[in-house]
């Protein structure tokens, strides 16, 4: 037996392991089994280079709980390490690691975020155990089984022991203040986080499961009987999907992975697409696009991300744009660096690298599958929207590459992406300016008559009813050149596409002047602004329409934009009389001052009612007046 002094500069870091990175004392169970993982992969590495010859067997790692001696074992059959090693790697190596972290860490806020994304690896078993044993035999022939052992003090002890399996057992005697891990639900907690899809067989003692009687017994109906037979609980799927080459998968693999990867949730995702590059980064993974409709939801399926199957972090914003932490899957790349501040990450390039082929891989498919079958993709617009708009607003690589996929939909159902539907509404809808006028609606049923008369001219309207699409609108009129929307109701449908052709009013100025105070009698002054057009006959005799720069910066107003910089928007309206409109001219002729009055309200809660603002008392006294009118 020998004795020695772990090399440490600090005093004494045990301590200080354990106090910083409280919050996450859990992640010692992720770094001891990967690195019995690494271990493993190692010696089937050198089987398959010849340097191991003798038999791989079994390589399933096990992880034992003993309570009542208050243990907890992690055994692998990997590569093992000689008495030369553990000095080599435990004693000097893996220790300076771990004080690099404690040195420049302590006391920063955030430390035990960030020991989630660093391997402090075999020492963070300290921060659990009071004791800790490794006893191992390395696979080259002829070594010799040594045990390690400390408590941290930082003293160890090395000696040979009898122990003839190949590998390591990482032996942690829990302290009392870490009792937790001595009970099997939290263990195997530990396990589903972070160990799901390690790539070797991990087995947490035994669970039981039904199956037939191997004696053949059948119950009463005649069916086989079934007992309950012990089976080892193997923790991990060690071949996920997304490790495996696309060509080897179908979509019901893909569907079955999603539900391993989210076993709470029983949506369907959309679409999946598969990542796989190996130059200038490596990275695999799969993601899945969910079914967004109206809804951004708070994210329960959040990205996983991975390194080496290795599970590090459900949230990746630093990683991925912001607009495609929508999207679900995992991410697995080691070339990730985990071992640095989360600021840190989002300035590496390579992480600017695999964010930005993210990025064009999703816009890609997404272009893929418009040209490829462009019917099936207008069925998945509705879900696919917000994610396209949002991701339009945030990236401009992402907006230059949506042009062509992006789909506008109009009130008849059909769609078009959007340079197409520029060009198909060019002739008709671009006025005296040659501004291309894009027509839109929220709610094609609210302004139906709007949709109606903009029709009746040949004009389509588009249907824009995502909670993104002001801001949508705004970004697309900051692009496109001489394009501006308009929303169908903001104005006659004259004046929203002015082609410059006046049509002359029947009613001269001085008759207008005297009409005005008629209606303005009936109507609150402050929210109606009344004014004369001259319209066609045929439109109706009195509008009620907010202006599109009213409407913009009222919504701005309240999503918290502007705010405060003028003041409050007040909600108003203009009140567009049709000057020749048989009606108007109707109440101009009518001389008894009550009977006139009568006519002006009727035809103002007309205009109203069409844009279903007529509601409660004002609705009542309508229909009243409409019956004695009638009579
Ligand atoms: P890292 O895994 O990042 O190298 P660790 O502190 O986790 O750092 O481990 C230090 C070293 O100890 C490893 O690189 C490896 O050489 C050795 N080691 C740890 N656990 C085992 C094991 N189960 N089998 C063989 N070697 C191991
Ligand atoms: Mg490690």
């Amino acid at each position: 037996m020998s004795k020695g002094t772990i090399n440490v500069q600090t005093e004494n870091i045990f301590p200080i392991i354990k106090k910083f990175l409280y919050s996450d004392h859990e992640i010692f169970l992720r770094e001891l089994v990967s690195n019995a993982v690494d271990a493993t992969q190692k010696l089937k590495f050198f089987s398959s280079t010849g340097d191991f010859k003798g038999e791989l067997g079994d390589l399933k790692i096990e992880v034992i709980l003993d309570p009542e001696n208050k243990t907890l074992t992690i055994k692998d059959k990997g590569i093992g390490m000689t008495s030369e090693e553990i000095d080599k790697y435990i004693n000097q190596i893996a220790f300076s690691g771990a004080e690099e972290f404690v040195q420049k860490y302590k006391g920063k806020e955030g430390a035990d975020q960030i020991i989630g994304h660093f391997g402090l690896g075999f020492y963070s078993s300290f921060m659990v155990a009071e004791k800790v044993q490794i006893k191992t035999l390395s696979f080259k022939e002829g070594s010799q089984a040594v045990q390690w052992e400390s408590n941290g003090d930082p003293t160890y002890e090395i000696s040979d022991i009898e122990k003839n399996d190949r590998g390591t057992e990482i032996v942690l005697h829990i302290s009392e203040d870490s009792k937790e891990f001595l009970e099997k639900g939290r263990i195997q907690g530990i396990l589903d986080k972070y160990c799901k899809f390690l790539p070797v067989e991990i087995q947490f003692g035994t669970s039981t499961t039904w199956v037939e009687d191997p004696s053949g017994e059948k119950d009463e109906n005649g069916n086989p009987k079934r007992v309950e037979k012990e089976v080892e609980n193997i923790v991990n799927n060690p071949n996920p999907a997304w490790s495996k080459s696309p060509s080897d998968l179908k979509q019901e693999d893909y569907d079955a992975f999603y539900r391993e990867l989210y076993p709470m949730s029983f949506d369907q995702p959309l679409f999946h697409i598969h990542l796989n590059v190996d130059y200038p980064f490596n990275l695999t993974g799969i993601l899945y696009f969910p079914r967004l409709k109206e809804h951004v939801e708070v994210q329960k399926n959040k990205i996983q991300l991975y390194s080496n199957q290795v599970f590090i972090t459900d949230s990746v914003e630093e990683i991925v744009p912001e607009f495609l932490t929508l999207l679900h899957g995992v991410i697995d790349s080691p070339d990730i660096p985990l071992n640095v501040s989360r600021s840190y990450l989002q300035s590496d390039s390579n992480v600017k690298k695999i964010s930005s082929y993210i990025t064009k891989k999703v816009a890609d498919k997404l272009n893929e599958m418009y040209k490829n079958d462009p019917k099936d993709f207008e069925t998945k617009w509705d879900d696919l929207k917000i994610f396209v708009e949002y991701g339009m607003l945030s990236d401009d690589k992402f907006y230059d590459k949506a042009e062509k996929f992006a789909l506008l939909k109009n009130t008849k159902g059909e769609y078009a992406n959007l340079s197409d539907y520029i060009e198909k509404i060019k002739p008709l809808q671009t006025d005296k300016d040659e501004k291309t006028i894009i027509l839109y609606t929220p709610n094609a049923e609210e302004h139906h008559h709007f949709v109606e008369k903009a029709q009746e001219r040949g004009y389509d309207v588009a249907i824009l009813d995502s909670p993104l699409s002001p801001h949508w609108i705004s970004k697309l009129e900051s692009k496109l050149e001489k394009v501006s929307f308009a929303r169908v109701d903001s104005d006659s449908i004259e004046k929203i596409i002015d082609k410059g052709e006046e049509i002359p009013s029947k009613l001269s100025k001085e008759e207008e002047d005297e009409l005005k105070p008629v209606f303005e009698s009936n109507v609150n002054k402050e929210k109606f602004m009344v004014q004369f057009e001259s319209l066609s006959e045929t439109d109706a005799p009195i509008l009620v329409t907010q202006s599109e720069f009213m409407r913009r910066m009222q919504e701005q107003q309240r999503l918290g934009g502007n705010a405060g910089m003028f003041g409050a928007f007040p909600e108003t309206y203009n009140l567009t009389i049709n000057s020749n409109h048989p009606l108007i001219g109707l109440i101009k002729d009518t001389k008894t001052e009550k009977k006139r009055n009568k006519l002006a309200k009727q035809a103002i809660d007309l205009a109203l009612l069409s844009q279903g603002m007529l509601k409660g008392k004002d609705l009542t006294e309508f229909v009243s007046r409409s019956i004695e009118l009638i009579k």
